[in-house]
């Protein structure tokens, strides 16, 4: 298995000097694995994935697996400037939750028509499916490829996707809360100042969902997870769906993850002051689990350092 960092940046990219160590671009992930080439996520970074593929920097492909944990914008914007996408002989496979407001066709083919964009979905030549798809799913996706869904808790829902094979496993989850103070759903919170009294039911769901997403990471060779906010951040904002570092490293330290991958940074967030969450989080972890600061260029092996 064998892994690039195309995009790291939540919320939406950013181009300042002090920030680009780890990165400016939204959340892109590509993932080799046996014959097949999945990307996790069309962020920004996935322009970059386009170019690399289409100048040789990285080995050529012509069939896709798209796996999106949400279309909000941070993780989709990137999908029209995919230069693959303009050529007839791509296979597109998208996957994403399936909504019961707009179809995960629909969503997209939105953001690429008028008046957002010119060309909507009609004018790329590559052959795309779409899969709508739910949490707690599992699927095969090409030979010896399984994939796994988990609920994340993120306003208007999302998921998280385990990809497994004999080369690997990998565990991608951007966008979370935790699971206690909020249950997500497909209403935005508006937040009072102080959380709302969860209810017995509210409280089981949200337990479930924690235990489904640590079993989503057991034993992952890389857990890449929510690290948006510090703590006091995450106290102010709440009710935006995003996790702590410290947050993180729990669900890691249940899950017997062999190395955590801090991820989607604030865009307000600059180098050294994700260099000084790096070091802090490092010091906590426990032995055997390994934490690093995602950065847009990162590769990873299964079992080498690249
Ligand atoms: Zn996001
Ligand atoms: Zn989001």
């Amino acid at each position: 298995m064998h892994v690039r960092i195309w995009g790291t940046r939540g919320s939406y990219p950013v181009a300042r000097a002090e920030m680009l160590r780890y990165g400016g671009n939204t959340t892109c992930i590509e993932v080799r694995v046996g014959d097949a080439c999945l990307i996790l996520d069309a962020g920004s970074g996935l322009r970059l994935l386009g170019e690399a593929l289409t100048n040789g920097t990285i080995p050529p492909a012509a069939d896709f697996h798209l796996l999106i944990s949400h279309t909000h914008w941070d993780h989709i914007l990137g999908f029209p400037f995919f230069a693959p996408i303009y050529h007839p002989h791509t296979r597109l496979a998208v996957y994403g939750l399936q909504r019961t407001r707009s179809s995960l066709r629909t969503t997209i083919d939105n953001a690429l028509s008028v008046p957002l964009l010119p060309t909507g979905l009609a004018s790329i030549s590559a052959h795309i499916d779409f899969h709508e798809i739910n949490h707690d799913v599992s699927f095969e996706l090409g030979r010896d490829v399984y994939i796994t869904t988990a609920r994340a808790n993120h306003p208007y829902r999302a998921l998280g996707y385990r990809i497994e094979s004999p080369e690997g496993i990998l565990t991608f989850v951007p966008d979370t809360g935790p699971f206690h103070t909020i249950l997500f759903d497909e209403e935005f919170i508006v937040w009072k100042g102080s959380p709302p009294v969860l209810s017995a039911r509210e409280q089981t769901i949200l337990a479930q969902m924690q235990q489904a997403m640590i079993a989503l990471a057991t034993n992952a060779d890389w857990l890449i997870y929510d690290a948006q906010f510090t703590t006091s951040q995450y106290i102010q904002f709440p009710h935006w769906g995003h996790s702590t570092p410290t947050q993180a490293l729990e669900i890691a330290r249940a899950a017997g993850v062999h190395e955590l991958l801090l991820f989607h940074h604030d865009p307000h967030r600059m180098d050294t002051e994700l260099a000084m969450i790096e070091a802090t989080q490092q010091s906590l972890a426990p032995p055997g689990l390994r934490v690093r600061m995602a950065y847009e260029g990162m590769e990873l092996r299964r079992g080498t350092e690249v």
